[in-house]
């Protein structure tokens, strides 16, 4: 008896990401059954299949869906106008006495039901999908009290609803200090792991645990602080480690077998041998490098020598990196890190994928995985990083069905 399929692309090129190239089958076809992957290969291989519906891809490339793996995409308000006083001229200290800086956010969000933060940040998460994007992940941390943390958490999950996409939802509670806990980092702290994240995970709403390790967010203690926490709820963590000082963040997420550390400016080799004995992702953002006009490049060379994975993300937020094009966030990894063209797929794809803890289910294209997919107008994958501001995007697939 013949093997029945839902679906088959043929006459496309594939880029499955296996392996450590671009993993290319030419002449290719694809074939998908109860949204999984089902077969894949040379198309003068594949067996003689029952077939519902067969899509002729005239030499398209298929890669992977994309995967956006650091996002703040849930807020309200934005910062515009902090921007235009920045650039004329307006300091830092001034902004933030004028109620500016993440404060701003805080507030708006905090003000926001949350059909309001659904309905705002939906164009943005338009625009990603856009780029091919079929997985997400969108942290909380502009609520800093548990209601707030949950409503964002809860928006995070409505938007997975509304649109066909994958979301992960990380808790950020230790984002930043609120006013009203008076510069008391510690006892905010104890807050978060007792209130905040338990409330959280309890709703279910909870996929990884992430805290901003800085002097202007909080220290390596109070880090661990809340990997205790989150790890006596059994649940993965992540940190922004790294980026405007080496707090040793990046070996501290390492021991707590963490999935990713992300940002990494100014990690050592120290931090980065612990990354890569833990299997910890290094995801790289380089939005922020360039909205923040940082000039301390994150040590990929230092990277590679270990063998460290490393994903690329748009951080899209509205302080440090408002950018919804994970296909720019690709060329500037390549333009400002040197990243190669094959590197930033990988990061977009397989690495991401191992930074969400979802390799089993995401990130190559090989049969029993997501049938995930983005369809490409071009002629060769390195078109993806080169482009600025193009969008070669054909069609865009989500469990075997388009998008
Ligand atoms: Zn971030």
């Amino acid at each position: 008896m013949r093997q029945k399929v839902d679906r088959v692309w043929r006459n496309a090129r594939i880029a499955s990401l296996r392996g450590d190239g671009y993993g290319v089958v030419d002449k290719a076809a694809l074939a998908t059954t109860d949204g999984k992957i089902s077969w894949l290969g040379p198309q003068a291989e594949m067996p003689d299949f029952d077939l519902s519906e067969t899509i002729d891809l005239d030499g398209r490339w298929i890669t992977p869906g994309l995967i956006d793996c650091h996002t703040h995409l849930v807020y309200a308000g934005n910062r515009a106008q902090e921007f235009e006083q920045r650039l004329g001229g307006a300091t830092y200290e001034e902004i933030s006495k004028a109620g500016g800086g993440i404060v701003s956010t805080v507030r708006a969000t905090r003000a926001a039901s949350k059909d309001e933060l659904i309905r705002q940040s939906l164009p943005r998460l338009d625009h990603i999908l856009a780029d091919g994007v079929t997985t997400i992940e969108i942290k909380s941390g502009y609520g800093l009290d548990t209601e707030t943390e949950c409503r964002m958490l809860e928006a995070a999950r409505a938007l997975g609803q509304q649109r066909r996409v994958r979301v992960r939802t990380s808790f950020l509670g230790a984002h930043a200090l609120p006013i009203e806990a008076g510069g008391d980092k510690d006892a905010y702290i104890e807050m978060v792991c007792t209130e905040q994240l338990p409330a959280a995970a309890r709703a279910g709403l909870v996929d990884a645990v992430d805290v901003f390790c800085e002097g202007i967010g909080f220290s390596n203690g109070q880090t661990r602080r809340v990997f205790e926490a989150a790890k006596a709820l059994g649940l993965p963590v992540k940190l922004h480690a790294e980026q405007l000082s080496n707090l040793n963040g990046a070996a501290l997420v390492a021991e707590y077998g963490g999935l990713s550390a992300d940002h990494l400016e100014f990690v050592d080799e120290a931090g980065i041998r612990a990354m890569a004995a833990a299997g910890t992702v290094a995801v790289l953002l380089p939005g922020a490098f360039y909205f923040l006009c940082d000039t301390h490049v994150p040590p990929l060379d230092l990277m590679r020598k270990h063998g460290l994975a490393m994903a690329v993300a748009t951080d899209c937020n509205p302080g440090s990196s408002p950018l919804t094009s994970i296909l720019l966030a690709m060329n500037m990894a390549c333009t400002l890190f040197q990243m190669t063209p094959v590197e930033a797929l990988a990061g977009v794809t397989r690495h991401a994928a191992k930074a969400l803890g979802m390799t089993a289910e995401i990130g190559t294209l090989e049969a029993g995985k997501a049938c995930d997919l983005a369809i490409w107008d071009i002629e060769h994958p390195a078109e993806l990083s080169y482009a600025i501001g193009f969008n070669p995007l054909y069609q865009r697939i989500v469990g075997g069905q388009n998008a």
